[in-house]
């Protein structure tokens, strides 16, 4: 079964469709405790999105909550937002079997789901976080090279960063993630 949608479905809906969603076969939705839709302000100027939910995630069915989540809820403080400010989800909305990447065709499988996302929640800017996400809004694009300042692409507006995860293993790339999110009020202010 793939992740199957109707148009007219509401947020609300879509989130349940997304946690009920079972039986397609790929491996990713099988071996996932929980799938995780994300969570946020339905009417967010900015929506984050990451890679996938990791262990912790998969076991609260909740976006970045893990080390790298509170690290990012720093960010989001930097930034000058709180998390009910900004929306929060990932390319795929299921922990891939022991952490590895999502296989292209499992992104496509999960693709309708954020696309509606998207349509539904309609940011301003959306931050692609870490370079598996900005892949799949920019790719050929270096997130090592473009993050923290606007990038338009295919309509959107994006303002990559660096993953916090990278950010837990490294003082300079601490600096830099930092530095992303003190960015960011003055992206948003700007038309
Ligand atoms: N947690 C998430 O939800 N997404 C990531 O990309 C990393 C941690």
């Amino acid at each position: 079964m793939a992740a199957t949608m109707g148009p007219a479905l509401s947020l609300d809906a879509l989130h349940a469709e997304i946690r009920a969603h079972r039986g397609c076969g790929f491996a990713i939705c099988e071996a996932a405790t929980q799938l995780v839709p994300g969570e946020g302000a339905r009417d967010a100027d900015v929506l984050l999105i990451g890679e996938a939910p990791g262990a912790s995630e998969d076991l609260e069915g909740r976006p970045f909550v893990g080390r790298s989540g509170r690290l990012l809820d720093e960010l989001l403080g930097e930034a000058g937002l709180a998390r009910a400010d900004v929306f929060i989800t990932n390319v795929v909305k299921a922990r891939p079997p022991g952490n590895r990447d999502p296989t292209a065709a499992e992104v496509a499988h999960h693709r309708p789901w954020l696309e509606r996302q998207l349509e539904l929640i309609r940011p301003r800017v959306i931050i692609p976080v870490g370079r598996h996400a900005l892949a799949h809004f920019a790719p050929g694009r270096k997130v090592t090279e473009v993050h923290g300042a606007p990038l338009e692409q295919d309509g959107r507006r994006l303002v990559p960063w660096l993953h916090p995860a990278a950010a837990l293993r490294s003082r300079s790339l601490r600096e830099a993630v930092v530095a992303d999110a003190r960015a960011l009020p003055a992206i948003l202010a700007s038309p």
